[in-house]
C-alpha cells in the first residue's frame, strides 16, 4: 500500500497527485506515492490532536507500550533483507549498508523499548508534614517528525521509537526522495496493533505539506533532522504558538590527526569517515585537520587510496559506496569544489563525475581530496553533504601550543555536531577532547554510535538530543504534583477571615 495514513485510513493525495520515486543509482523507477497537499496535512494533524486527546496511547500502560516497540523490532528483524532493499532502492545505498542500518534501527527500537518503563517519576521531600510531591512524566502531545534522505528508515526511528515509547501520537513526513521505508513503518505499527491515528503518515515535499507540520496550534512538538536553512525556518515557523523544536542540523566535521597517531589506524578511518555513504552523513569527518609534519606523507597516502574507492548501486559486488541522492544535490556538491577550487584549494583526486556507459543514468561523485585549505574558506565552512574532504594543517612551537592549534581550528565552526582526534598520548586526547565544542567526540575512532548514548549537536548543529536517556525526554512533559492531605485554611489576606 503506498498511501498517506490519515486517521487510520489510507489514502491518495486530496488533489490525487502522485510522485515517481526513481533509483539515484540507476534511474529505475522504484514505486510512485501520493504527493500529499497541505490540507492533507491539516487533516493529519488534526487526527494526531483526537487521538492523543481522546484516544487510548497516552493512557496505554507503558509495559503495553513497550511490547509493541519489540514487536516491531521483531518484524524488522523477521522481514530485514525486504526492508533493507527498499531503503537501497530509494537511496541507491549498498544492500550491505542498507542492512547495517536495520541492525542499528532494532536495536533503536529495542532501547526505547527498555526505557519506556523505566522512569516511573520521583517523589520530593518538600520538607513539610502533610504534603505529598511528586513529579511525573507525561507525553508531549502531538509530534510532526520531519525526517531526511540519508538513513530514511534510522533517522525516522530516532524519533518514532521514543515518541510511542512516551505516548505520543505523531505526524512522520519522511523526505519527498525517500518514503518507501517510512510507508513500511506506519503499515507494521498498524498491523501490530498501534491504535488508529496514532501514527499518521504524510508524503510530499516540504514547501507543500510543511507548513501545518510546523505552525498548526494542535502540534506541540517539532522533531526535524535536515539541513540548517530549513532547520532555521522551521524554527520560526513554530515560534509564534510557542513548540517545543529539536532539530539536529548537521555538521562540518573535525577530524584531527596527531604525528604521535597510529598511522594505518588513522588514514584508514579518515576515509570512512568522509566517504561513507558518499559523505551524505550529518557526522562526515569533512574536515581533516592533521599536523602538519606529517601532513605530506599523511595526505598522499589518502589520496591514493581515495582513488581506488569503488562507486556502484545496490547491487553491485564490487561497489564501495554509493550515488549522491539527486541530480540537484550533486549539482550542489560540484558547485561546492568549484568554489574550493577558486578560493585556492588544491585538487587532489575525483572532482568531476564520471560519464559514459553505467553513468550518465545515476547521480555520481567520486570521492575528493580538497587540500591546501584554511579556516577563511567557503569550502572549509560550509556543509557539501557530499564525498569531499577538506585537509588544514596545524603546528605549534611546544605540545601545549600544538594542541591550541588543533583545537582552535577544530572549533572555528558555526557546527558542533561531531569530531575526531587521534593521537598515541592519551593525555593529550583527553585534553583535546574536552575542549571541542562538539556533541560526539571520538577518540582514535570515527562514526560508532550506539543508542544508549545521546547524539546532537552543540551551536548551529541543532537544538536537544536523540538517543540515550535524553532522547526520551524530549517527547515528555514533566509535571509537578502538590498534593496536601490535610487541607486549611491560611488566611494568607487576614481580612478576609470569615470571623474579620
Ligand atoms: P532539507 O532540510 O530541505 O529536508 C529535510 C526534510 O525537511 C525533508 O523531509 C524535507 O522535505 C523537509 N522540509 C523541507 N522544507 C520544509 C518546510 N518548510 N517545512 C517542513 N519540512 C520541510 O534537506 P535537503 O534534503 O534539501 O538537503 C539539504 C541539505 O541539508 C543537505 O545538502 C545537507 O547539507 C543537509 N542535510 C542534513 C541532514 C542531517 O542529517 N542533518 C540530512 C539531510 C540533509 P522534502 O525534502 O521532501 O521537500
Amino acid at each position: 500500500m503506498t498511501q498517506l495514513l490519515i486517521g487510520g485510513t489510507w489514502r491518495d493525495a486530496s488533489d490525487g497527485t502522485t510522485r515517481e520515486i526513481r533509483c539515484p543509482a540507476d534511474g529505475r523507477l522504484v514505486t510512485t506515492v501520493p504527493e500529499g497537499t497541505a490540507e492533507d496535512s491539516v487533516d493529519a494533524v488534526r487526527a494526531a490532536r483526537d487521538a492523543f486527546d481522546n484516544g487510548p496511547w497516552p493512557r496505554t500502560p507503558s509495559p503495553e507500550r513497550a511490547a509493541l516497540l519489540h514487536r516491531l523490532a521483531d518484524r524488522l528483524t523477521a522481514e530485514k533483507e525486504d526492508v533493507a532493499r527498499l531503503e537501497a532502492m530509494d537511496t541507491g545505498k549498498r544492500m550491505v549498508e542498507a542492512r547495517v542500518d536495520m541492525d542499528d534501527i532494532i536495536g533503536v527500537f529495542r532501547h526505547f523499548a527498555s526505557l519506556a518503563q523505566a522512569d516511573a517519576g520521583r517523589v520530593v521531600d518538600p520538607g513539610m508534614p502533610d504534603v505529598a510531591s511528586r513529579i511525573v512524566h507525561e507525553p508531549m502531545g502531538v509530534c510532526s517528525l520531519i525526517t531526511p534522505w540519508n538513513f530514511p528508515l534510522l533517522q525516522t526511528s530516532w524519533k518514532v521509537a521514543p515518541a510511542l515509547a512516551a505516548g505520543c501520537t505523531f505526524i512522520l513526513k519522511p523526505s519527498e526522495l525517500t518514503p518507501s521505508t517510512a510507508i513500511w513503518l506506519v503499515r507494521t505499527l498498524a498491523e501490530e496493533g498501534l491504535p488508529d491515528g496514532v501514527a499518521n503518515l504524510v508524503l510530499g515535499a516540504g514547501d507543500r505539506v510543511g507548513a501545518p507540520l510546523t505552525e498548526l496550534p494542535e502540534v506541540d512538538l517539532v522533531s526535524f533532522t535536515g539541513g540548517l536553512v530549513t532547520g532555521r525556518r522551521i524554527m520560526a515557523s513554530a515560534a509564534p504558538t510557542v513548540k517545543k523544536v529539536a532539530l539536529e542540523l548537521g555538521g562540518k566535521n573535525p577530524n584531527i590527526v596527531f604525528a604521535d597517531a597510529d598511522r594505518e589506524a588513522a588514514l584508514d578511518m579518515a576515509l570512512t569517515a568522509i566517504f561513507l555513504d558518499s559523505g551524505q552523513v550529518c557526522s562526515a569527518g569533512a574536515r581533516l585537520i592533521v599536523e602538519d609534519s606529517i601532513h605530506d606523507e599523511f595526505v598522499d597516502e589518502l589520496v591514493a587510496r581515495a582513488g581506488r574507492i569503488r562507486l556502484g548501486g545496490p547491487d553491485d559486488p564490487q561497489a564501495e559506496t554509493g550515488p549522491l541522492i539527486s541530480a540537484a544535490h550533486r549539482e550542489k556538491v560540484e558547485a561546492y569544489v568549484a568554489a574550493g577550487l577558486a578560493e585556492g584549494a588544491v585538487l587532489r583526486v575525483g572532482g568531476t563525475r564520471p560519464t559514459g556507459e553505467g553513468w550518465d543514468e545515476g547521480h555520481w561523485f567520486p570521492p575528493t581530496i580538497l587540500d591546501g585549505c584554511s579556516a577563511d574558506m567557503s569550502c572549509v565552512q560550509d556543509e557539501s553533504f557530499g564525498p569531499v574532504l577538506t585537509v588544514e594543517t596545524f603546528t605549534g612551537d611546544s605540545p601545549d601550543a600544538l594542541e591550541e592549534a588543533a583545537v582552535s581550528l577544530a572549533n572555528d565552526t558555526i557546527y558542533g555536531l561531531a569530531g575526531a582526534v587521534w593521537t598515541g598520548d592519551a593525555g593529550r586526547a583527553e585534553r583535546v577532547a574536552a575542549r571541542l565544542r562538539h556533541g560526539t567526540i571520538w577518540i582514535n575512532d570515527y562514526h560508532p554510535y550506539v543508542p544508549q548514548a545521546e547524539w546532537g549537536g552543540f551551536k548551529q548543529s541543532g537544538i536537544g538530543r536523540e538517543l540515550g536517556l535524553a532522547g526520551l525526554e524530549e517527547y515528555r512533559e514533566t509535571k509537578h504534583v502538590w498534593h496536601n492531605t490535610r487541607p486549611g485554611a491560611q488566611y494568607w489576606f487576614p481580612s478576609t477571615r470569615p470571623d474579620a
